[in-house]
């Protein structure tokens, strides 16, 4: 068996799922695992410390390629046109947040594509509003 290496690194279970995809339909053989496991345990971290996406050590040059392309318009699309501030206070102390992980995942592994069902949103870490995008 090939060593596997670290192809990419995620704060959320979702992104690395839909960059799990992106390997996956290209023919990269990959795995999920969080800072502290490397079985499938990172689905109850709440993704404490990132979550990391492995690759045999042959394909990380076309992971990385992959991930590069596919995954950053992927999350561009996401991301940016999200408002900075909160909603709630006006505080621009926030951070892209996600609720229902574990629900998107099992949509995820029934339909393929989990990010109708999944709540993509923004918190504020001054008064902790989460509001949806
Ligand atoms: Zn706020």
């Amino acid at each position: 068996m090939s060593k596997s290496v670290v192809a990419a690194k995620f704060s959320f279970p979702l992104d690395a799922n839909i960059a799990k995809a992106n390997l996956e339909s290209a023919g990269i053989p990959s795995f999920i695992a969080d800072e502290h496991t490397v079985n499938m345990q990172w689905l109850y971290s709440d993704a404490m410390g990132g979550v990391r996406l492995f690759v045999p050590e042959e394909y990380l040059q076309d992971a990385r390629k992959i991930l590069s392309e596919d995954f950053s318009a992927a999350v561009d699309s996401l991301c940016h046109s999200q408002p900075e501030s909160c909603p709630h206070c006006g505080s621009q102390n926030v951070e892209p947040h996600t609720k229902g992980k574990r629900p998107a995942f099992l949509i995820f592994i029934l339909a393929g594509f989990p990010l109708f069902f999944y709540q993509h949103g923004l918190k504020c870490s001054q008064c902790g509003y989460f509001w949806k995008t």
